[in-house]
């Protein structure tokens, strides 16, 4: 492809602009009409919280349904998504743009000032734009942060599938794609299946909805952790018996650990007294969880996740370092993200905090880190 045909092809067409608001409007309605558990997200500062309803799940498989269906009537084309892969990535950059200044404006304008929920402006207006101004801005009723995740994280799955439609199409899927698609499909459906336990995330507790948060949900999420497999649709790769072995060990390993630690963490919040790994958790300062994955390493859940991300680029082999993208991105979003949630965790938690660290020194992997 030469250059103008490439440049060309991340032109957006009304049929891009068409998916994307056609996507966003199904997670819209399914998620306000679709029943699903609702959580009490943690305490705000006012002393209120915010309640989310758990519908993923039962959204992601109905548009599943709805597309095979759709497929198998000749109404949708399976490879809708990968044959206009750049297109849709500019359409979504545009949208998370727009969409940023426009809460940029709004939180400006927020009429919340004088409660304990006000809004936060520097007064740096790219920062501001960048970060966000607003905790959990809402749209309709529909919390903006819970709702972007969501669609990264279901956008991700549809392009995997689109893109394995793809390799159905070309006649050329290979072990490794059905590998990757197997992990990714795991990794996504288990979120969804967990997506109670999002909502006592730094993101959702923590983050203000910016530029940072609305491009990394919605832009970077599916497109990048997509680039394995739009990798595969164009490389050969011969993977031996034992490189499968290690790499579905890698997989399993990072999978325990991730929802192993994110889940006692979870339960730990809801009830202190839970149990963990079948005994009475150690507890500091009655706030912090030293024992499980949270007595080993201080973001155990953090060495899961980069197992995982992992997991996912070695089917692709060693030839290339392309594939390996998200691994690198996560670990260096991870390394920063833990200094964060660390400067956070001792401004809240004061000495209780540095005893936890002098309970627990490793921050993410025992002995090294
Ligand atoms: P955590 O889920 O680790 O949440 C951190 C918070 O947990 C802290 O701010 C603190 O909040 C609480 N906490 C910390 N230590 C303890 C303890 N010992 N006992 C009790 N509570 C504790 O961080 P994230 O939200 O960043 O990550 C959640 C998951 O999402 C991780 O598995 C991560 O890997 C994954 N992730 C994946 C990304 C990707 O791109 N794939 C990006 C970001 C995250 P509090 O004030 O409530 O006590």
């Amino acid at each position: 492809m030469d250059f103008s045909s490439l440049l060309n092809s991340f032109i957006p067409s009304w049929n891009s602009v068409g998916l994307l608001l056609g996507f966003f409007s199904y997670l819209g309605i399914a998620g306000s009409i679709l029943p699903g558990k609702l959580v009490p997200g943690a305490s705000l500062a006012d002393g209120t919280r915010l309640h989310y309803r758990c519908n993923g799940l039962l959204s992601l498989l109905l548009l599943v349904g709805l597309l095979v269906i759709g497929a198998w009537m000749d109404y949708v084309s399976p490879t809708a998504i990968s044959d206009r892969g750049c297109e849709l990535l500019s359409t979504t950059f545009i949208f998370s743009v727009v969409a940023t200044l426009l809460l940029y404006v709004a939180g400006c304008k927020s009429s919340d000032r004088s409660s304990s929920l006000k809004p936060h402006i520097t007064g740096n207006i790219i920062d501001d734009w960048w970060f966000g101004i607003q905790l959990n801005p809402n749209f309709m009723g529909v919390d903006l942060k819970f709702f972007f995740v969501r669609a990264g994280m279901m956008g991700w799955l549809l392009i995997n599938l689109s893109v394995l439609a793809k390799s159905f199409q070309d006649a050329n899927l290979s072990h490794s794609m059905i590998l990757y698609q197997l992990f990714c499909v795991i990794y996504i459906m288990d979120y969804f299946f967990y997506e109670e336990y999002m909502t006592s995330t730094w993101d959702i507790i923590a983050e203000r909805l910016g530029f940072m948060l609305v491009f990394g949900d919605l832009v970077w999420i599916p497109f990048t952790f997509s680039i394995q497999g739009w990798w595969l649709l164009n490389n050969k790769v011969d993977l031996t018996i034992a490189a499968v072995i290690a790499n579905c060990c890698v997989f399993v390993i990072g999978y325990v650990v991730f929802r192993g630690a994110n889940k006692q963490k979870h339960d730990f919040k809801k009830n202190p007294k839970a149990l963990i790994w079948g005994r009475p958790p150690n507890v500091i300062g009655g706030k912090l969880l030293v024992s499980g994955y949270w007595g080993i390493a201080r973001h155990c859940n953090y060495l899961g996740d980069l197992l995982l991300a992992l997991s996912f680029s070695l089917p692709c082999g060693m030839s290339s370092p392309v594939p390996y993208f998200y691994p690198i991105y996560l670990l260096i979003l991870l390394i920063w993200r833990e200094r964060r949630d660390e400067a956070r965790c001792a401004e809240k938690y004061k000495d209780v905090w540095e005893k936890y660290r002098r309970a627990v020194p490793w921050r993410i992997l025992p002995y090294i880190y």
